[in-house]
């Protein structure tokens, strides 16, 4: 195993961050490297190191994190707790394809109303949601912009799924107990061609 101040000699072609490259009197520091005041070359990124011999000049290409979610991602989750202003949500897949591993977020009640988060989502409830904000790992979800929101609830009363409807306030409907309830719906709710193409099902 390579440790992070390696010598030159041993170049792994993966690079962790504060692993040492090599020395300045051998290749220039480029993208993705920092050089520290005794003249080492080191890693910044997690990546491939790539030296080049006719610059003298020693790169770190950064390895994408599948899974890492960024602002803006659309994102397919699951409501797991519900609570008067806020709900836990697992994030299963994001702009369309399923997460190898599953993260947790945060959904706010719709800021500047004082209403129960509850009269728009409920829990088992498949969300689209896009990703506002990520503070110290901790992602926040919006479901308050057109085109997000439940694309298929769950009964609070037997846990069937619910299908739309459009009687008085309600707009969800159970077929199995008859229960009418409100949701946050997307205006394609139910669509089960685009639930099946995030959940990959389609080819
Ligand atoms: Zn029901």
């Amino acid at each position: 195993m390579s440790g992070p101040y390696e010598m030159a000699e041993d170049r792994r072609q993966i690079v962790l961050p504060g692993e040492k490259l090599c020395v300045l009197e051998e290749f220039l520091s480029g993208k993705g490297t920092s050089t520290s005041a005794d003249g080492t070359v080191f890693a910044t990124v997690v990546g491939k190191a790539k030296f080049d011999r006719k610059k003298r000049e020693v790169q770190v290409e950064a390895i994408k994190e599948p899974d890492s979610i960024s602002i803006g991602d659309i994102v397919l989750g699951e409501v797991k707790e519900l609570q008067s202003r806020s709900a836990v949500i697992k994030i299963i897949g994001k702009n369309g394809k399923l997460l190898k591993h599953q993260r947790s977020a945060i959904l706010l009640a719709k800021p500047g109303i004082k209403d129960y988060l509850g009269q728009h989502v409920s829990v088992g409830d498949v969300i689209i949601a896009k990703v506002t904000s990520i503070v110290s790992g901790l992602i926040n979800v919006s479901i308050w912009e057109q085109g997000l929101g439940v694309i298929q609830a769950m009964c609070d009363g037997c846990g069937s799924t619910m299908v739309y409807t459009k009687k008085d306030k309600y707009n969800v409907y159970c077929p199995k107990c008859g229960k009418l309830d409100t949701r946050k719906i997307l205006t394609n709710y139910g669509n089960v061609k685009m639930l099946s193409e995030w959940l990959g099902l389609t080819a």
